[in-house]
């Protein structure tokens, strides 16, 4: 009887790695067919300036909609276009999206805004990413620091020597460098030192329980602690509660991004829900007062 069981196990078991491979497989072959459809698409999540409370711009996150399985999360789709290289041509999109998008929002009169682009280890290692970049730039008419690229502690811990160079030529063209989930990869101080970055972005995991745990107290002020020191802006990802909020404020964070703030949302909600207050010459002033 247990032996029969095991036997019918094993053929379920192997039956459904047929039907996931199978599964992942037509998934990338919808993916392949996706690009350069309205399938994909970007949603924008706001970044907050701690201090006055303002939007200092808009981190892009992609999005699929699939046209028999609805809306598709990165987490499911990302790492199937990694594997496969088809991450290349998304990412170039992307990045070439939120570049346009950017340019939209500076010409309503939010020309103080920055656009954050999430890159893939993947494309890290692509010898035309830096040319992709500066001419997305050039395209759309933006100064290097309104774009920031966030890359993972694990995409440029991969190929230490090679990545840091990248970073420094993207560095040396003004764009900003996020290091995103910081705290979650295999940090080593000593790269962190000769890292590029402009900043750094707590990953959700130190923020989730802050009002409880004083350990993610002390980590987080370490990391800010850390960060300002070697001149990093901090970034906290995650705030859902005000009661997050209060501590990470208080903690010394620069901005704050997360739920409570704004969910990602499509550019022209964005915008409405950023309405420029005033006519555009006086705020444009307005915004070069606040710009750092
Ligand atoms: P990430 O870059 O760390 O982005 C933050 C994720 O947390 C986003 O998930 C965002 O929607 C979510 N989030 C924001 N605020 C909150 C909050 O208050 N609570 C909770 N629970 N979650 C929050 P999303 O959009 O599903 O993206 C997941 C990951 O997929 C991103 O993590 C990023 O690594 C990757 N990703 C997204 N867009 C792109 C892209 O264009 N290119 C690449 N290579 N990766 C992307
Ligand atoms: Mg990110
Ligand atoms: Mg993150
Ligand atoms: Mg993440």
């Amino acid at each position: 009887q247990a032996k029969e069981a095991g036997r019918n196990a094993y053929v379920r078991f192997a039956d459904w790695m047929n039907d996931s491979a199978e599964q992942q497989f037509q998934l990338l072959a919808d993916l392949r067919r996706a690009i350069g459809t309205e399938q994909l698409f970007l949603h924008y999540q706001p970044k907050t300036r701690v201090a006055g409370q303002s939007v200092s711009g808009a981190e892009a996150l992609i999005r699929w909609r699939h046209p028999q399985q609805g809306l598709i999360p990165p987490d499911r789709f990302i790492r199937l276009a990694e594997r496969s290289g088809v991450i290349n041509d998304i990412g170039r999109w992307a990045l070439n999206e939120a570049c346009r998008q950017l340019r939209v929002w500076h010409d309503a009169g939010h020309d103080g805004w920055t656009v954050s682009v999430n890159l893939s280890p993947i494309q890290f290692a692509s010898p035309t990413l830096l040319h992709e970049v500066r001419e997305a730039l050039k395209t759309h008419h933006l100064q290097p620091r309104r774009l920031i690229l966030e890359i993972t502690e694990s995409a440029v811990m991969r190929d230490t020597e090679a990545s840091l160079t990248l970073l420094q030529a993207m560095a040396a063209l003004g764009v900003g460098i996020s290091i995103d989930d910081f705290g979650t990869g295999y940090s080593s101080l000593l790269y962190l030192k000769r890292l590029p970055a402009t900043e750094i972005k707590i990953d959700h995991a130190f923020v989730r329980d802050l009002e409880n745990s004083s350990e993610d107290v002390v980590i987080v002020s370490a990391i800010v602690a850390l960060g300002h020191a070697l001149d990093m802006d901090i970034v906290a990802e995650g705030v859902e509660t005000a009661g997050q909020r209060a501590y990470l404020e208080r903690l010394g964070c620069d901005y704050l991004q997360g739920y409570l703030l704004g969910r990602p949302m499509d550019p022209e909600r964005f915008m409405q829900l950023h309405d420029l207050p005033r006519p555009r010459v006086e705020v444009a002033a307005g915004w070069k007062a606040h710009a750092r």
